[in-house]
């Protein structure tokens, strides 16, 4: 059974992922969360006229009140929820890390350990 809470919608999530590992696997995301501020808004990424996310935008902006917080300091105070099979051990798992991605090997990655073996399990960002 499932403790973590799981979005809906991608709309909830500022960050989420689902993909292979060498033989495991791992669903990871991060919720948006409500505005420090005013405490109505999602914050989220700034939008363009059109409406579009922008999504290389380098910070993150409450749509109530334009209150703005720079993209990786906000990030780091957010919570990932990784669900995820040990690509090592094969145990299944979940677990809720600080959502800081490192550069491992020159690629922004955002490392945790399986509960079960110990080993560093590694989302890297997706190349393109
Ligand atoms: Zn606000
Ligand atoms: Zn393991």
């Amino acid at each position: 059974m499932s403790k973590l809470r799981k979005p809906e919608s991608m709309e909830e999530c500022v960050y989420f992922t689902r993909r292979s590992i060498d033989g495991g696997e791992v669903t990871a995301w991060v919720f948006r969360q409500i505005c420090p501020k005013c405490k109505k808004g999602l914050m989220g990424k700034p939008k363009d006229e059109d409406g579009n996310v922008k999504i290389r935008a380098k910070e993150y902006v409450c749509p109530k009140c334009g209150y703005s917080v720079e993209k990786k300091e906000y990030e780091e105070s957010l919570i990932a929820n990784i669900e995820y099979t040990c690509p090592h051990c094969k145990f299944k798992g979940e677990i809720q890390v600080p959502f800081k991605r490192k550069k491992i090997a020159g690629v922004d990655t955002l490392r945790f350990q399986c509960q079960k073996c110990g080993k560093n399990i590694d989302i890297t960002r997706k190349l393109k």
